[in-house]
């Protein structure tokens, strides 16, 4: 006998995960109830990632999951919030188990991770899509802003940038030239980027301003020059460029510099802080074992420009849309 809709949605998503007690009421009933703690806000974000063109119809589920689920926490975690709430639209061409057993398994392992309840939903027929809103929670007044970031403020990113464009550079062309446990980490890191939480509520009362890095670190970072009204100099040099990543491009530094600035997906954050709170930046990522790097200057005017060892470089450079795939 067919399964009706809510059949699947009792099957697959109302008993997988771990309960929050902040959570009044979850999946059954026509809303959700949660619980507010007193002097915080709800930080809130919608992502939607449609087949064909955020991924590819036939990619792996458990992949598709990630990626929604992951996306959206990193916008969480860029706003300095801790995750907390999640409401799925899903949207399906057919009820399909053998795609429904591996996307649940992904998206309850990432949720469980990081303490978020899903709280919600819609399930409809159609072509296949998955829309996400994740709630987090901030104390009032201390959200990480992108229109904070203030003349003479250190630029910094965490982690490593380029990886994911690698990766995706290797999936996408099967490029059996390179080495196996290389190609299978950089593959690695185009799909399971993390999230940086810890290090945007370490970023609390620290960082001016900040954002994660989803299309590229020049096309990302544009955005809080213009919210924020300064000039962003970003030197090339400084760019924290991995051992695999410069393998891959055979130690070619240009490229891997040029990958490092248009990779997206990296869920890395790129955050300024002025000088006057470097001992404190450096005291509260210390507990994140998360690598961060000094890349650049907030500087007085417009735009960005792109600096090597402090000499003006005329790189022409877009965001991440190399690979014919756009993950806006
Ligand atoms: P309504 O007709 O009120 O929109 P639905 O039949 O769509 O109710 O959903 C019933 C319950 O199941 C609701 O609580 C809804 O939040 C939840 N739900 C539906 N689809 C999903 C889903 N994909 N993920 C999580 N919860 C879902
Ligand atoms: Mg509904």
């Amino acid at each position: 006998m067919a399964k009706s809709e809510f059949d699947i949605i009792k099957q697959y998503f109302a008993h997988q995960q771990q309960q929050r007690d902040d959570v009044v009421l979850a999946i059954g009933d026509d809303c959700a109830l949660v619980n507010v703690p007193a002097n915080y806000h709800v930080a809130i974000s919608t992502d939607s990632l449609v087949a064909g063109t955020h991924f590819l119809v036939d990619a792996d589920p458990a992949f598709v999951a990630y990626k929604a689920l992951a996306s959206n926490i990193s916008d969480l975690a860029a706003m300095g919030a801790t995750p907390t709430w999640v409401s799925l639209a899903l949207t399906l061409p057919i009820i399909d188990e053998a795609w429904l057993a591996p996307f649940c398994h992904s998206f309850f392992e990432l949720a469980n991770r990081y303490n978020i309840q899903l709280i919600g939903g819609d399930t409809t027929k159609g072509p296949l899509s998955i829309t996400l809103t994740v709630q987090g929670l901030v104390p009032q007044g201390q959200a990480l802003t992108r229109s904070g970031a203030q003349v003479g403020d250190d630029i910094y990113v965490t982690g490593n940038l380029g990886d994911s464009a690698a990766g995706l550079a290797l999936i996408l062309n099967n490029q059996s030239q390179c080495e196996p446990s290389l190609a299978a980490a950089l593959v690695e890191r185009h799909f399971k980027a993390q999230p940086r939480v810890n290090v945007g509520e370490a970023l609390r009362g620290i960082a001016s301003a900040a954002l994660d890095i989803s299309d590229g670190v020049i096309a990302d970072v544009k955005h809080i020059g213009e919210r924020s009204q300064v000039a962003i100099d970003i030197d090339v040099e400084k760019l924290p460029l991995s051992a695999e990543l410069l393998a891959f491009c055979e130690g070619d530094r240009q490229q891997a510099q040029q990958l490092a600035l248009t990779s997206g997906e990296e869920y890395e954050l790129c955050f300024m802080a002025s000088k006057a709170n470097r001992d404190a930046l450096e005291m509260a990522l210390a507990h994140t074992n998360v690598k961060y790097s000094c890349i650049g200057e907030v500087t007085a005017g417009r735009g960005l420009s792109l600096l090597q060892l402090g000499k003006p470089l005329n790189w022409k450079l877009s965001g991440w849309d190399h690979f014919g795939i756009t993950n806006n």
